[in-house]
């Protein structure tokens, strides 16, 4: 199974992907995790990208393009992968469509976890309040809001985008956690 996780930062994407791995055995690709670790770890690409992690906002499509292209044709992905935080643009929605079609692969679902937009703010402080690693570079209020201006500018409009194919699943990211991951499972048995 092949899925994308689309919705704002706070929205549970991570949370609902580490269920779904467990539950249909596939992979969670996370682009920014990728990054992250590529900035701890000091590589070419971390360097460069680090200081646009910490402002909020987003790294070129080329970059991102490039990692996910490589990941995917890892061993661990024969199953399948959930991209979570990728594709954010439509530029990377097409790209990644291309890149898709070159590896003969399609795509089973794309899922949309819907919040209201006033509770983001709180959620995200709550979580770099808890991190037991401390708060992410970019969990400080001012690339939160850059964050979240950034998915309403940039990635919002892929919701059409995959409406259009008929792909798109969207789901009550209101519920607790145990009632978005049935919601999600439902969307995807249907
Ligand atoms: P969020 O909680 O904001 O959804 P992510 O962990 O998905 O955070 O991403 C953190 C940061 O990594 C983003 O703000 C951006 O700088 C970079 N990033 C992650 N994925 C992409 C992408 N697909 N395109 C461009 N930049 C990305």
């Amino acid at each position: 199974m092949r899925l994308i996780l689309l919705g704002p930062p706070g929205a549970g994407k991570g949370t609902q992907a580490e269920r779904l791995v467990n539950e249909y055995g596939i992979k969670q690709l996370s682009t920014g995790e990728m990054l992250r670790a590529a900035v701890a770890a000091k590589t070419p690409v971390g360097l460069k990208v680090a200081s646009i992690l910490e402002k909020g906002e987003l790294v070129s499509d080329e970059i991102v393009c490039a990692i996910i292209s490589d990941r995917v044709d890892e061993p661990d992905c024969e199953n399948g992968f959930i991209l979570d935080g990728f594709p954010r643009t439509i530029a990377q929605a097409e790209a990644l469509d291309k890149l898709l079609e070159e590896k003969k692969l399609t795509l089973d679902g794309v899922v949309e976890i819907r919040v209201d937009e006033g509770i983001l703010l709180g959620r995200i402080e709550r979580r770099a309040s808890e991190s037991v690693d401390g708060p992410r570079a970019d969990d400080n209020a001012e690339a939160l809001k850059k964050r979240l201006a950034v998915y309403s500018a940039q990635t919002a409009p892929l919701v059409d985008y995959y409406a259009k194919t008929g792909l798109l699943k969207t789901v009550d990211g209101m519920q607790d956690i145990d009632g978005v991951f049935a919601s999600i499972k439902q969307a995807l048995e249907d």
